[in-house]
């Protein structure tokens, strides 16, 4: 057998796994990995059994079926003002498939790309494989803005492509029209390929419609925007998502996607296909749920002298645990919970390399009211139980 890559045979499982792993060992209440855990909406499982047993479950075209193709066209002119074609649209297993392959596209040995920390887990790895080397920005909480001086300063003649994830997991916040704008612009200026990665472009609870950085000035024609069903529907484990990009750029990604996983699954590419061309109406008492949860869990956590940070999207909340009185490092505090205290969650310090915070912890807020109750209820006594040891 010969030795495994030297990248892979340093990583460490993702934080998400290793977290519901955890999770599953202690049953505790999983609000680590992203996902809700509210049953699927009714319509898109027989959307998808429907497809099932009467649609082809033969392979569909490697770029997508163009029902979904199109659809994710009229999904993003209706939501976002964005106007795009079919040839614009490559169907994916997910998005981390579409980062993927937008990156095995986009970046040759010797680029560097930049990357805001924190940064979605599978940014760095995926650069290193593809010969680039990741510069990575470092934002800093509690507002994580994003800064002219330092985005110049990391830019050099070898940097080629960007990404952008924005709303940013793991603190939930927007970039500002002016941050997306300042991003924009240097794009443009040293002809940067922007890899966007919107996946929460449509769980948003600030009532502000999604700004696409494709949106701006220059971009149409060197933005890859990315989107996941995942996240619109509330459906992770279905694993479709797209590429959105300029006909020449969406061509060459495609290319990359044939040799990924070269197609998806026919009954879920048709379900989404389904599912998006919903009214706004259909959506609405998700998001509704959603930002019910959301409250629930920031006011629960408040009450319980946790300290909150602001945030306008995405299913997670962060606590800033120095300043709710717990002297453990996040990572610490997150592998100490899951076992004494019965809760996961994930430290945000994970998504940094280097140095970075190591006191901010994120809280999936999707799950039912009384769960989540329960989970600072937890959280509570445990702190109280490391003031005790401390005392
Ligand atoms: N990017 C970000 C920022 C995410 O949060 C996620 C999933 N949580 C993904 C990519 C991957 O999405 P998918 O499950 O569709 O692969
Ligand atoms: N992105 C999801 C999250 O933030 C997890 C995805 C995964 O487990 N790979 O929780």
């Amino acid at each position: 057998m010969s030795p495994a890559h030297p990248l892979y045979a340093a990583m460490e499982p993702t934080i998400f796994e290793h977290m519901s792993g955890l999770a599953r060992a202690h049953d505790a209440i999983n609000l680590g990995q992203g996902f809700p855990d509210e049953p699927p909406h009714r319509d898109m499982i027989a959307a998808a059994a429907r497809a099932l047993a009467e649609k082809s479950n033969q392979y569909p075209p490697a770029f997508g079926l163009p029902e979904l193709r199109d659809a994710v066209c009229a999904f993003y002119a209706r939501r976002q003002g964005l106007m795009l074609t079919r040839e614009q649209v490559i169907v994916t297993s997910g998005a981390t498939e579409a980062l993927a392959a937008a990156i095995l596209a986009f970046v040759a040995p010797g680029d560097e790309v930049i990357l805001f920390q924190p940064a979605y887990d599978s940014y760095a790895p995926m650069v290193r494989r593809a010969g680039g080397t990741p510069v990575s920005i470092a934002l800093t909480p509690p507002d994580w803005r994003y800064d002219a001086g330092q985005l110049a300063a990391a830019i050099t003649p070898r940097t080629r492509v960007l990404i952008l994830n924005d709303p940013l997991n793991p603190a939930g916040t927007v970039a500002s029209k002016a941050e997306l704008a300042m991003i924009a612009d240097a794009c443009v200026r040293h002809d940067l390929v922007a890899i966007c990665d919107e996946v929460w472009e449509d769980v948003r609870f600030d009532g502000t419609p999604h700004r696409s950085l494709m949106s701006f000035p220059g971009m149409a024609d060197r933005a890859v925007k990315i989107g996941s069903a995942g996240k619109i529907f509330g459906l992770t484990g279905w694993k479709t998502g797209w590429l959105c990009a300029p006909p020449q750029m969406a061509t060459a990604l495609g290319r990359a996607h044939q040799f990924l996983t070269f197609t998806t699954p026919p009954a879920l590419q048709w379900a989404v296909a389904e599912g998006l061309g919903r009214p706004d109406s259909w959506f609405a008492p998700q998001r509704e749920g959603w930002s019910a949860s959301r409250r629930r869990l920031a006011e629960a956590l408040a009450a319980a002298g946790f300290t909150v940070l602001p945030n306008a999207a995405t299913w997670f909340l962060c606590i800033d645990l120095a300043a709710s009185g717990i002297a453990l490092s996040d990572r610490e505090f997150s592998e100490r919970a899951v076992s004494e205290a019965g809760v996961a969650s994930i430290p945000v310090s994970a998504l940094f390399e280097g140095d970075g915070p190591r006191h901010i912890l994120r809280l999936c807020f999707a799950k039912e009211g009384a769960l989540l109750d329960e989970a600072v209820r937890r959280l509570a006594a445990f702190r109280d139980t490391l003031h005790a040891e401390k005392a």
